[in-house]
């Protein structure tokens, strides 16, 4: 769980490793392109510990997420709508195997507001 905040160009994580939080540019953002095929982002080093972050996206081979509404379901909409804005500047091609991000009004019911920020407070609140 890394994404904190998600906004139209920028990006503010929490480092795994070191709880350092930081913001950078969606350009900033670095696809190996090994990982082209896969879809996988790769989130540029801490500048803290060095570590780098991985974020896999929803494929459509993955089952519904198990507990929607969660810190962890939230998260994985933040990393498939991150996917979606990032093939969207051409920093990562779309390819079959990921699936949509969810549209719009799915994204509103768990992120109220333009910023996709992650609240571990505000949660388990969401009827069908
Ligand atoms: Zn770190």
């Amino acid at each position: 769980m890394s994404i904190q905040a998600l906004e139209n160009d920028t990006l503010e994580q929490k480092c795994n490793a070191c709880e350092h939080i930081r913001c950078f540019k969606y350009k900033d953002i670095q696809s190996a392109s090994d990982d082209e095929h896969t879809g996988i982002i790769v989130l540029p080093a801490c500048v803290k510990c060095g570590a780098i972050e991985y974020l896999i996206p929803t494929t459509i081979y993955d089952e519904p997420h198990p507990t929607i509404g969660s810190y962890g379901h939230r998260h994985q909409i933040m990393v498939d709508v991150l996917h979606e804005r990032l093939v969207k500047k051409k920093q990562l091609k779309r390819i079959k195997r990921i699936a949509k991000a969810p549209n719009k009004k799915e994204i509103a019911k768990y992120f109220p507001g333009k910023t996709l920020r992650l609240q571990e407070d505000i949660m388990e609140e969401h009827d069908e």
